[in-house]
Order: C-alpha cells, then structure tokens, then sequence
C-alpha cells in the first residue's frame, strides 16, 4: 500500500511539475508577441502622505492580459522576461505609458503627483538606460523629478558599477528608491555610497508586526531620517499597521488598506474622490 501511495504521489508530483513546465513553456513563447499584440496593461497603486493626507503619487504595476491564460501576474512572467531579455523591450513600454499617464493627471490638475516604475536587474544594467529615460521624458515632455525608478538591493552586487549607473541616472533628476527594503543582500556600506532617495520597507516586516518586525520597521525609519532619506512603508493593509506607523513618524504608506492597483480609470476616480475628500 505505502509502495502505491509513494508511486501516486509521485506520479501526482511528475503531473504537476509537466503542468508547471508546461506552462513556463508557454508563457515563454506567448511572451514575445503580447507587446506587439497590447496585450499589457499597466494598473497603479496610489501612494498616501498620512501626514498631509494627500497622494503624493502612484506605482505603476504591469499586468499580462493572456488570451487564454487570462490576467498572469508579473511574479509568473518577470523572472521568464528577464531571462529571455524580453525585459528591455517590456520595461521601456512601461517607462513610457506610465510617464504618459503621469503627464494626463498632470493636464488635469493633479500636478504634483510622481509616477513610479519598477526597474530590474537586467534593465538596470543595460548600457543606455539613462537614455531611454532621457527619450521617454522628452517624448511625454514630463519633468524629471516626478518619475522615480524602484530598484531592489539586487542591483548592489557590483557596488562600483551600481554607482556609475546611479549616477547617471541621478544626472538626468529622476528620483531612485530601494524597493523591497531590508530582505536582500544589502550591506549598510552600499547605503553610504549610492545616491538614493528613498527607501520602501518590505511588507513582510509590515505584514507580521511581531516586536522583532517592529524593532527592524523603527530602525529603518530612524536610519532614513537621519540620512535625509525618504521612507515609504508598503503591504499597509489594517489599521494597526497604519496607527503603528503614523506613531513610528512614518509619513508614506501604500497598501490594500489605501488602494490595490487600480486599472487607470479606477486610478482617476480614486484620485479626484480622494483629493475632494481631503480638500
Ligand atoms: P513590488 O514592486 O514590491 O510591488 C508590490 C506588490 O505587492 C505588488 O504586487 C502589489 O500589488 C502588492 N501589494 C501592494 N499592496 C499590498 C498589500 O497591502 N498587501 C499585499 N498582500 N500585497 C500588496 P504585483 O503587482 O503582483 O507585483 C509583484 C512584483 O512584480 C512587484 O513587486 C515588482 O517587483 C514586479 N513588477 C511589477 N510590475 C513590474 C514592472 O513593470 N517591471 C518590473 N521589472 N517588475 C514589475
Ligand atoms: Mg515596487
Ligand atoms: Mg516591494
Ligand atoms: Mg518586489
């Protein structure tokens, strides 16, 4: 009996795993036509100043509307489009439809607003990133400070590098901050060298407010405030964790407990709803 158990499971196993190739497979192959066939969409998740109550701005998150699989979520296709390089391509549509969308809220009176996108490893150390930025915002004619780049710990492996690149990225003014803060191989020495502008606590220091969560959420924010950094808590999703971070002096927040990404419709309403809510 046991030996049949162990073979089923195994066979269970096996299915699961094809199914799982399979898929990747799939994903692969389908990934190199869906920019051509639109197939991308961007959502936006606002950003919450606690203190002022205002949103200081929005990240721009992408989504893969898959004919067949339906919406896959960037965890399923990211690492696949950065293996295959597809990232580039995919990251540049990203830059450009969230700076275009920045500069329409912008049009409408919302003009104080940033845009964020997530930047990856490969895209970051491409050799002409700060031109493809510098294209992007001459195209959609939007100031350089209102587009900010989040980039995870990943990109400090090559400290000297990181730097150069920073740099001229920083040149250009867009904004830089460490997405996913405090989960990498991060050393406090990169902190002291790289040009940042802000950091974002990872949420599963948030998501768990055990003491040793809150001691780590209190000395990151301490840290950046005396390093003239900003800091942004994300994954904020109940009070308690917006009333501990409103007494930790933490000023920005994201969360399901503000807003989940919003499709760009969702995303106005939510502006202009929110603005005349506050005014
Ligand atoms: P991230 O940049 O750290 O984004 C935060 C993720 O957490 C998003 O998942 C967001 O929907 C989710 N989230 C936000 N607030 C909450 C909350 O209160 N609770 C919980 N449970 N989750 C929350 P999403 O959209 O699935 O994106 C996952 C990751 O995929 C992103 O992590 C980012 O690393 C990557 N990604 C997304 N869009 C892009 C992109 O355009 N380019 C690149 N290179 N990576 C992207
Ligand atoms: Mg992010
Ligand atoms: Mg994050
Ligand atoms: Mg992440």
């Amino acid at each position: 009996l046991a030996k049949e158990r162990s073979k089923n499971n195994y066979q269970f196993f096996t299915n699961e795993l094809h199914q799982a190739i399979a898929k990747k497979l799939k994903i692969e192959g389908d990934l190199r036509r869906a920019l051509d066939q639109n197939q991308f969409v961007l959502y936006y998740q606002p950003k919450v100043d606690m203190v002022s109550s205002k949103i200081v701005g929005m990240e721009a998150l992408i989504r893969w509307n898959h004919p067949e699989l339906g919406l896959v979520p960037p965890m399923e296709f990211i690492p696949i489009a950065e293996e295959t390089g597809l990232i580039i391509p995919i990251g540049e549509w990203v830059m450009r439809t969230a700076c275009r969308q920045l500069k329409e809220w912008h049009e409408a009176g919302y003009n104080q607003m940033s845009i964020a996108v997530n930047i990856s490893l490969r895209q970051f150390i491409q050799n002409d990133l700060h031109e493809v930025i510098k294209r992007i915002l001459e195209e959609t004619d939007l100031l350089s400070e209102f587009l900010e780049l989040e980039i995870t710990e990943s990109i400090a492996h090559d400290a000297k590098q990181t730097i150069r690149i920073l740099n001229r990225i920083k040149s250009l003014g867009v904004k830089i901050s460490i997405d996913d803060f405090g989960i990498g191989y991060s050393s406090l020495s990169y902190l002291s060298q790289f040009p940042i502008d802000r950091l974002k606590i990872d949420q599963s220091f948030v998501r768990h407010l055990n003491p040793r969560n809150q001691a780590i959420i209190k000395t990151i924010i301490d840290m950046a405030h005396n390093m003239d950094i900003a800091v942004i808590a994300e994954g904020v999703e109940t009070e308690e964790h917006v009333e501990f971070l409103k007494q930790q002096k933490c000023k920005e927040v994201q969360g399901y407990y503000y807003s989940k990404p919003l499709s760009e419709i969702d995303a106005y309403k939510f502006i202009s709803d929110y603005e005349s809510e506050y005014k």
